[in-house]
C-alpha cells in the first residue's frame, strides 16, 4: 500500500454567523477556488463553529425553521449543547462527544438552538455540522434520524497508550461506527495524546480530509496542520498517520465519491436544476411538513 499524501492544507476562512447561534467557518464548498462540493463528495458542505465563548442569553441562540432535501445533516458537539427538532418527529438534545444525523432525503423542516439550561448558563460552544450527499436513488427517500451517543460509538485504544480511536460511521479496525449511511462513509475522531500517533486506511478514490479540533498534529511526518485547520489528502495512495504534537483531537473523514451531478441551491442538493426548482415548490406548497417556530 502506498502512502497518501496531504494535498491541500486550508486556514480557517473568516468567521460568519449562521442564525445567531453558530460562529462558523465554511470549509466546505468554501471561498477558496480549491473545494467544492463535487471535489469532497459525499461531504458536500462543512461549517466548523472553532471553540467560542457565547455568553448567558435567556433566550436560545440558534437557527430558526428552515427546509433540506437531497442530503443528511450531521453536527458533532465538542463543547456545549444544542437542540433539534423536525418535521418528521425526529429532535433532541446532544451533548459533548455526541452526534445527531439527520436524513432530510425528501425533505424536511428542522430548527437547531443551543440547549436552554446552557444557553442560561453560556460557555464554550464548538461543533462541526458536515451535508452528507445522497446518491440520486436515495434523495427522495423518507427522513429519519439518528440521536448517536458518545457510548454508543465503537472505539479503538490505541497501542502505547497513544490515545483512542472514535468511530462515529465506518469502521476502525475492529470497531463499528453507530450512524448508518447510504454509501460507504467514514467518520473518526481521532483522540491522541501528546507524541502519540495513530495509522488511517481508506481506498484510494475516497475523497479524504481531516480537521483538527484541538492540539497540532503532524500528518505523515512531514505536514504540520495546526489548531482549527483542515487537510486534504490526494486521491492516490491509501494510507497515513496522524502524529499528536501535544494533546490533540482531529476528526477524520473519507468517503466514497458519488458520481453524479450535484444542482444545490441553498437548503437544497439535487442532481438537476427541475429538481431544485421542484425542491423550491413543493417547499411553497407546504410539503415539507409543518414545525412551530
Ligand atoms: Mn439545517
Amino acid at each position: 500500500m502506498k502512502t497518501k499524501n496531504v494535498a491541500l492544507v486550508i486556514t480557517p476562512p473568516t468567521p460568519h454567523f449562521v442564525g445567531d447561534g453558530f460562529r462558523v467557518h465554511n470549509f466546505i464548498p468554501g471561498d477558496n477556488n480549491y473545494l467544492n462540493m463535487q471535489r469532497m463528495n459525499p461531504f458536500i458542505m462543512l461549517d466548523y463553529n472553532a471553540k467560542y465563548y457565547f455568553p448567558p442569553s435567556k433566550k436560545p441562540k440558534g437557527v430558526g425553521v428552515h427546509p433540506h432535501r437531497g442530503f443528511e445533516t450531521v453536527t458533532i458537539a465538542y463543547k456545549g449543547k444544542v437542540a433539534h427538532h423536525d418535521s418528521s418527529g425526529g429532535g433532541g438534545v446532544i451533548g459533548e462527544g455526541d452526534v445527531q444525523w439527520m436524513t432530510a432525503a425528501s425533505g424536511v423542516l428542522h430548527k437547531e438552538y443551543h440547549e436552554e439550561n446552557f444557553s442560561k448558563a453560556g460557555g464554550d460552544f464548538q461543533m462541526v455540522q458536515l451535508w452528507v450527499n445522497l446518491p440520486a436513488k436515495d434523495k427522495m427517500s423518507p427522513p429519519k434520524y439518528q440521536a448517536i451517543e458518545n457510548k454508543a460509538m465503537g472505539k479503538v485504544q490505541l497501542p502505547n497508550k497513544a490515545g483512542e480511536v472514535e468511530v462515529i460511521a465506518g469502521e476502525y479496525e475492529a470497531a463499528k461506527g453507530a450512524a448508518r449511511t447510504f454509501t460507504p462513509v467514514y467518520m473518526l475522531n481521532a483522540k491522541l495524546q501528546k507524541g502519540g500517533s495513530a495509522q488511517f486506511s481508506f481506498p484510494a478514490n475516497y475523497n479524504t480530509a481531516l480537521l483538527v479540533i484541538e492540539g497540532n498534529v503532524v500528518v505523515n511526518n512531514a505536514e504540520k496542520i495546526p489548531t482549527d485547520y483542515f487537510a486534504v489528502f490526494e486521491n492516490e495512495g491509501e494510507i497515513f498517520s496522524v502524529k499528536a504534537a501535544d494533546d490533540a483531537v482531529v476528526l477524520v473523514l473519507s468517503g466514497e465519491p458519488i458520481n453524479e451531478p450535484i444542482a444545490a441551491h441553498g437548503p437544497f442538493v439535487m442532481n438537476t436544476r427541475e429538481e431544485l426548482i421542484q425542491a423550491f415548490r413543493d417547499f411553497n406548497e407546504g410539503k415539507f411538513g409543518y414545525l412551530e417556530d
